[in-house]
């Protein structure tokens, strides 16, 4: 028989009627003649009042917000056991056989990275034997694991539920990850923001990684990277449906996959990012090195980076990007350097956006920037930095214009729906 694994995200169990609507999506499923394991996510807002507790608890420490991430991951895991449990009582309700799994009963291995842990191996068999002598569905808490060597509770990082969906996908040889969440599919940009924006049938491994990492929170980055490695039949849709007549969403497949290939597919955004400027910096041999060693050595991740040719050939600008929640350490570490690297001034802003154009069409057409710049210097829209790889390129921008500059670009490429 096959199998099937489905995921449903924090909206869609944000309430007891509510998993009883998504029991009767799993029902659909099983009557059908699936195997089903289920992977939930936590009621929504559940983790986010979990990560408040964890740092008002640890703020009464003499180390202050830095806390043990071991903890922190015995509690955020919580919100995903208790809607295991309350989804296999639903689906017994309905007189149907089902049990909840927490990651270490499974167990889903992971490293050691508490907070953000990666999956190392999933063992499937106590799974498929339920399905196989009791046709158990399982119900499974997404967005943990277990550290074996010392036995400790780990996550996944945000959105980590859907890394789970995908990795147990590949650990029981499933026919299908659905992933079911508050919106139908993948749209060209986020719907919330742009409601022009048009759902895709179809979107490209390569280019739902670059949208996921870019901003685009729908899937997350390592879903998407296990999805593509294993070969994962991965579709997003959504558990608003009709459970009787629901919508198929959108499939993530290979490139070969997509029949009519826009020059552009989507647009993402993010946030997240914070600029740093160094002002006169010392224009020799090793400056680079002595700015970013540091930062790496803190493991703060530069994203972009510009150095400006300089006129006197004796100092230069640079500027780069850190994520926003590494800013105020990024600063800190560079003032403590100042010695060292020799700049004159430090300047930063963490009120910027990275606007990013995605597309594997851009592989082939030329010029596909260069209209954004234009589009975007017409809205009078300054741009800080810009970097491009072979299938996408970002803008740095203010973040007040963020809805101009995603809405102009969304225009731009014909992505608007009719
Ligand atoms: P879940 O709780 O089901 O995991 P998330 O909130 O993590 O759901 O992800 C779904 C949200 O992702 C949508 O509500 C939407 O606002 C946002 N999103 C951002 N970009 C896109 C996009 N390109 N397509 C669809 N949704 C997007
Ligand atoms: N509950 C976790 C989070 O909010 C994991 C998930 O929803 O995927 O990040
Ligand atoms: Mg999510």
């Amino acid at each position: 028989m096959s199998s099937l694994v489905m995921k449903f995200g924090g909206t869609s169990v944000a309430t007891i009627e509510r998993i009883r609507n998504v029991a009767r999506h799993v029902r659909r499923e099983f009557d059908a003649g699936h195997d089903v394991a289920v992977v939930v996510s936590a009621m929504s807002g559940r983790t986010n009042e979990l990560i408040g507790w964890v740092k008002e608890a640890a703020h009464g420490e003499a180390n202050g917000p830095v806390f043990d991430q071991r903890e922190y991951d015995a509690v955020v895991a919580s919100g995903e056991q208790v809607t295991s449990g309350l989804l296999a009582l639903v689906l017994q309700g309905q007189g149907l056989n089902a049990r909840s799994w927490q990651g270490w009963q499974i167990p889903v291995h992971t490293d050691a990275a508490h907070g953000s842990a990666r999956i190392a191996r999933i063992d499937g068999s106590a799974i498929t034997r339920g399905f196989q002598e009791r046709r158990e569905i399982a119900v499974v808490a997404g967005f943990q694991g277990i550290e074996p060597n010392a036995a400790r509770i780990a996550t996944l990082g945000r959105g980590g539920s859907d890394t789970s969906a995908v990795a147990l996908a590949a650990a029981i040889g499933a026919e299908r990850c659905d992933i079911y969440t508050d919106v139908d599919g993948v749209y060209t940009t986020d719907p919330r923001v742009v409601p022009k924006a048009r759902r895709l049938d179809r979107i490209a491994f390569e280019e739902m990684l670059e949208m996921a990492s870019l901003g685009a929170k729908v899937l997350q980055v390592r879903s998407v990277e296990l999805a593509m490695n294993h070969k994962v039949k991965t579709y997003v849709r959504s558990s608003f449906d009709d459970p009787a007549d629901p919508k198929p969403g959108t499939l993530i497949c290979d490139e070969e996959d997509i029949v009519e290939q826009e020059m552009v597919t989507g647009i993402a955004f993010s946030k997240d990012e914070a600029q740093i400027t160094l002002r006169r910096v010392a224009d020799k041999p090793g400056v680079a090195a002595a700015i970013f060693t540091p930062l790496a050595e803190a493991n703060i991740n530069v994203d972009m980076i510009i150095q400006v040719v300089s006129d006197d050939q004796l100092t230069t600008d640079i500027t780069f990007t850190v994520p926003a929640a590494e800013y105020e350490r990024a600063m800190a570490i560079l003032e403590a350097a100042r010695a060292t690297i020799a700049f004159e001034r430090l300047a930063g802003a963490d009120d910027v956006v990275k606007v990013s154009v995605v597309g594997v069409g851009m592989r082939s057409h030329a010029g596909v920037a260069a209209s954004a710049f234009r589009a975007l210097a017409q809205r009078g829209i300054n741009i800080r930095a810009i970097t491009t790889s072979e299938i996408k390129f970002s803008v740095l921008i203010d973040a007040a214009y963020t809805e101009l500059a995603v809405r102009t670009l969304h225009s731009l490429y014909g992505l608007d729906k009719s």
